[in-house]
C-alpha cells in the first residue's frame, strides 16, 4: 500500500534539564507506545532547514515536506490566509492581521482590541478598498485575526509591518526593505489602505456600542508578516499522493492548504494543550483507509510548553501524545513520526538542535537496534542525520515510488 502518516510535534526537541536528571522532557517521559514505534522502525535526527540553523515553524513544515524554501518561502502571509480558505494569484501580497486598539495619537492600547471574538462586521468594511490598481481584500480569521491580501500589478512583499508588536507604542508606518520601485509603492498603498481602515472603523458603530459597554474599540487594522505568492505545486502534484492535512493551529492548516492538501476540519483540534490527539489520528486512519494516500498531522502545544519554559507540562503532553499514538501502532501504512524544531524549555525559543525522526512500517523500513524515541537515542539510528528535504525523498523511496535516475 502506498500510503503514508506524516506525525509533526512541533518544537519536540529540547536539551537535557538538571530537574529531569539530564534528560530532555521526550527522554523523562513514559512513552510506551512511541518506543513500541521507535523499536519496529528506523530511527535518525532531522535538522529541517539545516546544520545549527534555526527554523520558524513555516520554513521547516515547507522544507519537510518538500519544497525548497529558497524557491516557495515568501513570508508567513501568504501561508496563513491559504489556512483562512482565502484563494491567492500569482502576485499577491498578503499579511496576517490583527484588529487591535490605538489611542488618538495611534498609540497601540491593546494588539487584540481585547480579544475581540467576532470581526465579521469590522472586517466587511475593509473587504474591497481600492486605491491606485490595488484592492484590498480582507477575511476574518479566528478571535482578533484578520486575513489580508493586497492584489493588483506591482506589488512587493518587501515592506515592513505596521504593527509594532507591543502595546504603548505608536503604529509604525509600512516601510519599504529594499531601494525599489515596487516595494516603495507598496508600502505607499499599505499605509494608505491602513489609514482608511482606521477611519471606517473607529466610525463603526459597532465600536461605538463597545466603548459603551466598556470594551476596547476594534479600530485598527495591524499587518505583519508580508508575503509574495507565486504558484506552487501542488503536492499531489509532486509526489502523486492525495493528501490531507489535520491540525488545529492556523499556520499549518495554512501550510495544507498551501501546499495544494485537502484541510480537515477535525471537532476537538484545537492547536492548543487541550486539543484531542485521538481524534486527529482516528482521522488520519480514516482518511488512509479512503481514498488519501498522505495524511499530514500536526500537533502544537509541545513548541507552546518549550516556548513557556514549562518542561513538566512539556513532558506531560508528551504523554497525552503517546497514550493516542496507541492508535497507530498497527496502522497499515507508512508512518514518519518528527518534529519541525526543538524549542528547549532553557531557551525558551526555536533552537537549531536536530529533532528526533523515525518511520515505521513492516517490511518497508531496514529496522536499527534502537528501542526509544528520544533526542539522543535517534542519533544512533539507522537513518542517521537528515535534513528535511531529505523527508519526502525518503518516504517516497521507501514506498517504492521513487523515480529511477539514470538507466
Ligand atoms: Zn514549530
Amino acid at each position: 500500500m502506498h500510503k503514508a502518516m506524516l506525525l509533526v510535534m512541533d518544537g519536540l526537541g529540547d536539551r537535557p534539564i538538571k530537574d529531569l536528571g539530564w534528560l530532555t522532557p521526550l527522554e523523562a517521559a513514559r512513552t510506551p507506545n512511541l518506543d513500541t514505534l521507535a523499536t519496529r522502525g528506523v530511527c535518525g535526527v532531522m535538522n529541517a532547514i539545516g546544520l545549527g540553523l534555526r527554523p520558524g515553524s513555516d520554513t521547516s513544515h515547507l522544507a519537510i515536506l518538500g519544497y525548497d524554501i529558497d524557491q516557495y518561502y515568501t513570508g508567513r502571509g501568504t501561508i496563513e490566509v491559504a489556512g483562512l480558505g482565502m484563494e491567492l494569484e500569482e502576485g499577491d501580497v498578503a499579511f496576517r492581521g490583527n484588529l487591535g486598539t490605538v489611542d488618538e495619537n495611534l498609540v497601540v492600547t491593546d494588539r487584540r482590541a481585547g480579544r475581540i471574538s467576532d470581526t465579521g462586521p469590522f472586517v466587511q468594511e475593509l473587504n474591497g478598498l481600492h486605491y491606485q490598481g490595488i484592492t484590498m481584500l480582507a477575511q476574518p480569521g479566528t478571535g482578533h485575526r484578520v486575513g489580508v491580501i493586497l492584489r493588483g500589478p506591482g506589488l512587493s512583499s518587501l515592506i515592513s509591518d505596521n504593527d509594532p508588536h507591543e502595546v504603548g507604542v505608536k503604529v509604525h508606518a509600512a516601510l519599504p526593505l529594499e531601494d525599489s520601485k515596487k516595494a516603495a509603492f507598496t508600502a505607499h498603498v499599505l499605509n494608505h489602505f491602513l489609514t482608511e481602515a482606521h477611519r471606517l472603523l473607529k466610525n463603526n458603530p459597532l465600536n461605538v456600542e463597545r466603548l459603551k459597554q466598556g470594551k476596547p474599540a476594534a479600530n485598527y487594522l495591524l499587518a505583519r508578516g508580508a508575503g509574495y505568492y507565486k504558484k506552487i505545486e501542488p503536492f499531489e502534484k509532486r509526489y502523486g499522493l492525495r493528501a490531507c492535512a489535520i491540525a488545529g493551529g492556523g499556520l499549518y492548516k495554512g501550510l495544507g492548504a498551501f501546499t495544494g492538501m485537502d484541510v480537515f476540519k477535525v471537532s476537538g483540534a484545537t492547536g492548543l494543550p487541550d486539543t484531542d490527539i485521538a481524534a486527529k489520528f482516528k482521522a488520519a486512519l480514516h482518511a488512509l483507509q479512503g481514498t488519501y494516500d498522505f495524511a499530514f498531522v500536526h500537533v502544537k502545544a509541545t513548541d507552546t510548553y518549550g516556548e513557556d519554559g514549562d518542561y513538566r507540562g512539556k513532558l506531560a503532553f508528551i504523554e497525552r501524545i503517546d497514550a493516542a499514538a496507541g492508535l497507530l501502532l498497527d496502522a497499515p501504512f507508512l508512518l514518519a513520526v518528527t518534529a519541525d524544531h526543538s524549542t528547549p524549555c532553557a531557551l525558551k525559543r526555536h533552537s537549531g538542535d536536530p529533532v528526533p525522526l523515525m518511520m515505521i512500517g513492516e517490511g518497508l523500513v531496514r529496522t536499527d537496534h534502537i528501542t526509544t524515541f528520544g533526542e539522543r537515542s535517534c542519533a544512533r539510528g539507522g537513518l542517521g542525520r537528515l535534513t528535511g528535504l531529505q523527508v519526502m525523498p525518503e518516504i517516497i523511496n521507501l514506498l517504492g515510488l521513487s523515480r529511477l535516475i539514470g538507466d
